[in-house]
């Protein structure tokens, strides 16, 4: 029996290389070892959206990366979290056996207090109870987080704990599948690569746009001119190498900081290695993208899929609380 693997991501739209190398990688490997519950949780993305205009966009685009980048909706489930609504009953059952101390001493809600003050919504605090819902909805056992995550999935382990044992064991205690997610900066060489800052390269930009976008990369601060020697360990573009021309660091190293090469030069080089990384991957959203109504059907498939798991949980949580079950009402009494 493989153990089963769930991972939720928000609906943050065209995935950047950021999302490739650290968490879609990562998914795309999972699938070889494990049955894996993909799922893309736009409930939790309403708890610090301002506005709603570009959800279903962004969530048909992160799924097309998905499949293109190696996500196979035969072997994972992949679907949207609202769509299997169970997820919001075992969120309501959860939080009557959480404490509300657990929550308010969760770093991550005293940032987002202090990020959005003119939004402190309920959402917010019960972020982690429906996180928990997620994962133990559908068994999940093991949980692929980074390192700063896993004060989250503790939190996720004591609730199900203590689920557990006041009813009754229903739930794995869901595991951390520590990763290594790589820190990938943003061009800026500054802040973390993210959608909220100018500073990304979308996996799904055309040739041109990512060489365009790579000759805006800032490098090392004190080469100003080509004749200066460069500090390859302080420039992002040498970092970025590391990802897409491990063959060539070595040889960068040495050129930069011997300044035999220029910055224009060795950018030149990146965006060809990236494109010619990205190239399946282009090629694979293009035929993806061209077939009619492909994406509602993986998504609906995987709901379905979803939905089954998710409605035996529920009668059993039920069963276990005491709760007076609908089917209940046809048997003679
Ligand atoms: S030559 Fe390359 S590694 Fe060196 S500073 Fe310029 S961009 Fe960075």
């Amino acid at each position: 029996m493989r153990k089963r693997v769930f991972s939720g991501a928000r609906p943050t739209g065209r995935q950047h290389i950021g999302n490739y190398l650290g968490a879609l990688q990562n998914y795309v490997a999972l699938q070889d070892e494990y049955d894996c519950v993909y799922c893309i949780v736009d409930i939790h993305a309403l708890t610090t959206l301002e506005s709603t205009e570009s959800l279903q966009e962004d969530t048909y685009e992160m799924v097309l990366d998905w499949l293109a980048a190696g996500i196979d909706p035969q072997k994972s489930i992949v679907f949207v979290q609202s769509h299997v609504p169970q997820v919001m009953e075992l969120h309501t059952l959860f939080s009557m056996v959480t404490p509300l101390s657990w929550l308010l001493r969760v770093p991550t809600f005293k940032e987002k207090v202090k990020l959005q003050p003119h939004n402190v919504n309920y959402g917010l605090v019960g972020y982690p109870v429906l996180m928990t819902a997620d994962i133990a909805l559908y068994k999940g056992e093991v949980v692929p987080v980074g390192e700063d995550q896993l004060p989250h999935l503790e939190l996720a382990r004591e609730i199900v704990r203590r689920f557990n044992s006041l009813f009754g064991v229903i739930f794995p205690e869901p595991q951390a599948k520590l990763t290594n997610f790589p820190l990938v900066l943003g061009l800026d060489g500054v802040q973390k690569m993210g959608k909220s800052y100018d500073n990304r390269i979308d996996i799904s930009a055309s040739p041109q746009e990512v060489s365009k976008r790579v000759m805006t990369a800032v490098t090392d601060p004190a080469r100003k001119y080509r004749s200066d020697r460069g500090h390859p360990e302080v420039c992002n573009v040498y970092r970025l190498h590391n990802f897409f021309t491990p063959a060539r660091v070595q040889e960068i190293d040495v050129e930069c900081r011997g300044a035999r090469i220029g910055c224009v030069d060795c950018k030149k080089i990146l965006a060809e290695s990236i494109n010619s990384n990205l190239k399946p991957f282009r090629e694979s959203r293009a035929s993806l993208a061209s077939k009619p109504g492909y994406i509602n059907q993986v998504l609906a498939d995987g709901a379905n899929r979803a939905e089954v798991i998710a409605k035996e949980t529920i009668r059993e949580v039920k069963e276990k609380m005491k709760l007076l079950q609908r089917a209940d009402l046809e048997r003679p009494r």
